[in-house]
């Protein structure tokens, strides 16, 4: 996630830019740059921090008088937040530069044939590769090279590109990332998204994938990789500008909840390998020591604390080392045996949560091998750990996790799987099958997000109710425990999760007719136990809603009042679908409660107190 922004015609460049950028920053914000034509060539500002420091810069520098220009604020993925990693990039003769949104899946590849031709590289992203390409082709017009640079960087891209050589000329290209141009009277502009030039112009044009688009003040040329035109159609963009941050989406939340195909997707990126298996290049220098630990902990808080419950079932099956888990803010204080063959895995969304840091400094101060696992490039977790595995689910800016959990579940499969692998625990066949099963996670998901209508009645009709249980077993319960706490965050319904077998042994007196209970079924191997729960708790009067794996409808018919079907795949890993529904369940409750859901009372989106 970051943010792109372009523009070339009459008006100055950089006074365009820079608010566009600011109209960006909710998309990532950690360093920001800007590059624009001078007398001589193309000038580059850039820094660490806010666009107001970078426009604190400028005009100090006074705010140059450029017609052409690129922009971005950047999100970092590779390579810490500094100033040499902000973007734009550029090549060795600084004629060509370039910004990017996304991820490039094989820069190392790219960048070791790039120094071995003597090209030298100044940052640690994997951006700047497409600098150093596009400088192999002087001759080559920009929109081609920038063409044959797409059909050989895999991954996502949206690019901005310009050259010395053509001052009216920007390039931009798209794969996954978004891209949109605004067409102006004169001038045309660039950007990841609406909002960038809305106060400008109306008038857009989306890029598609695979489209590379060449952008001057009078004209915008679409072409598809082999340099064929295509016809792009202009849109009236009706949405204010409130409405295009959000995507036209209500809120954060439900947009946040929406990208969840994409942020899965992109936290795969690069990590498997072309045999079929997990390759986590992030864990190469603590491999030798991952080899020797014989216990795992994994310590968290809140909604990363329901991951922490996942990995537990999943690193115990998968590789036969004992797991424990702890929420963090118990974990130093219960004394924990640990030495220096303990894994210790802390996870935190901004890896600045205070209880998880001061959770892994003790384990750290016990000789522990410490991984991270975040959300944020060179956060204090990142800083900690031996080795970090980051979910790229970009920024999140509703309070209650989603789309940062459902990453934070599949970093955690992989780093399962890693260890199955690095320790010999499982055959090659079964870890290439579940990695299949997470490579198809994305369309799950977005099949399960067709069908929100579907649920959003179901919400309507439930709306009223204040008392819930949230059941499953194994894989089923970490899912039910997010589930409710989704509820309790946003809709403040007081709603419990349990272990669906542990019902019997007391909180079963508390139901009766009038109270809910979400049963979550999806789990193979105890699918059948987890029904007959639900029949313990209709014959005592409960509504019984039941997020079921697809194909088992009748089985559940005669339990469950109401059912929500979901794409099945294997155990543990498919975790990452039932908890889609929940989190739209307890979306569309607190909205039918006409409740503030991206900023829900008494919650902080980073919890750095004890
Ligand atoms: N992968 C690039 C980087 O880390 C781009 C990140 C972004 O989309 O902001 O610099």
């Amino acid at each position: 996630m970051c943010g792109i922004v372009g523009y070339v015609g009459p008006r100055s460049a950089v006074e365009i830019l820079i608010p566009g950028l600011a109209r960006l920053e909710y998309r990532g914000y950690d360093s920001a740059g800007v590059a624009f034509w001078e007398e001589k060539g193309i000038a580059i500002i850039k820094q660490a921090g806010r666009i107001a420091d970078l426009e604190r810069s400028l005009a100090r520098a006074g705010v140059p008088d450029a017609r052409a220009g690129i922009g971005h604020t950047r999100w970092a993925t590779h390579g810490v937040p500094n100033t040499i990693n902000a973007h734009p990039h550029r090549d060795c003769t600084g004629q060509v530069i370039v910004v990017h949104n996304g991820i490039i899946e094989n820069w190392m590849e790219l960048k070791a044939e790039l120094e071995a031709n003597g090209h030298e590289f100044a940052s640690e992203t994997d951006t700047e590769v497409v600098a150093h390409m596009i400088e192999e082709m002087p001759e080559v017009a920009l929109e081609e090279a920038v063409r044959l640079v797409m059909k050989r960087a895999e991954g996502a891209l949206a690019l901005a590109v310009m050259r010395s050589s053509d001052s009216q000329l920007l390039v931009g290209a798209r794969r996954g990332s978004p891209l949109v141009v605004g067409r102006g009277e004169g001038e045309n502009f660039l950007g990841s998204d609406i909002p960038a030039f809305l106060e400008h112009t109306r008038k857009m044009i989306v890029v598609d994938d695979d489209r590379v688009v060449a952008i001057r003040p009078e004209s915008v040329t679409v072409t598809d990789l082999d340099g064929n035109p295509v016809e792009a159609a202009e849109r009236l963009i009706e949405w204010d500008l409130e409405a295009a941050e959000k995507g036209g989406y209500a809120t954060f939340m439900e947009k946040e909840i929406f990208e969840q195909p994409k942020a899965i997707a992109d936290t795969l990126r690069g990590r498997i390998g072309p045999n079929g298996l997990v390759r986590l290049t992030e864990f190469a220098e603590a491999e030798r020591r991952l080899r020797e630990i014989d216990k795992v902990f994994v310590v968290a808080c809140g909604t990363s604390f329901h991951a922490a419950m996942m990995a537990k079932y999943a690193i115990e099956r998968w590789t036969r080392l004992p797991v424990e888990i702890d929420i963090a803010s118990e974990f130093r204080y219960r004394d924990p045996v640990l030495d220096r063959r303990s894994l210790v895995i802390g996870i935190s969304q901004s890896g600045e949560t205070l209880d998880t840091l001061a959770a892994v400094r003790y384990a750290r101060a016990q000789g522990s091998v410490l991984v991270g696992v975040s959300n944020v490039v060179d956060s204090a977790l990142a800083r900690e750990a031996d080795a970090v595995l980051y979910t790229r689910a970009g920024p999140e800016i509703g309070v209650a996790a989603t789309k940062t959990f459902t990453t934070q579940l599949v970093a955690l499969q992989l780093i399962g799987l890693h260890l199955a692998q690095v320790r010999g625990t499982m055959d090659e066949g079964t870890i290439v099958n579940l990695v299949q099963g997470i490579r198809r996670l994305p369309a799950s998901v977005e099949a399960v997000l067709e069908t929100v209508p579907d649920i959003t009645e179901l919400a309507k009709e439930l709306a009223d109710t204040r008392d819930v249980f949230f059941l499953g077993r194994s894989g089923d319960f970490p899912v039910a425990m997010e589930g409710a706490l989704k509820l309790k965050e946003i809709a403040y319904v007081r709603a419990e999760g349990y272990a669906a077998g542990e019902m019997k042994h007391g909180p079963i007196a508390l139901i009766e007719p009038g109270v809910l209970v979400v049963g979550v079924a999806t789990d193979s191997h105890v699918r059948g136990k987890t029904l007959s729960n639900m029949a313990e708790m209709k014959a005592r009067g409960a509504t019984i809603l039941l997020v079921l794996a697809e194909g088992h409808r009748d089985e559940a018919l005669s339990v469950a009042d109401h059912i929500v079907e979901v794409p099945s795949g294997p155990d543990l890993i498919y975790t990452v679908t039932s908890v889609v529904p929940l989190q739209v369940l307890a979306y569309q409750i607190a909205s039918a409660r006409g409740l503030d859901v991206d900023k829900p009372r008494n919650l902080a989106k980073t919890v750095t107190v004890e």
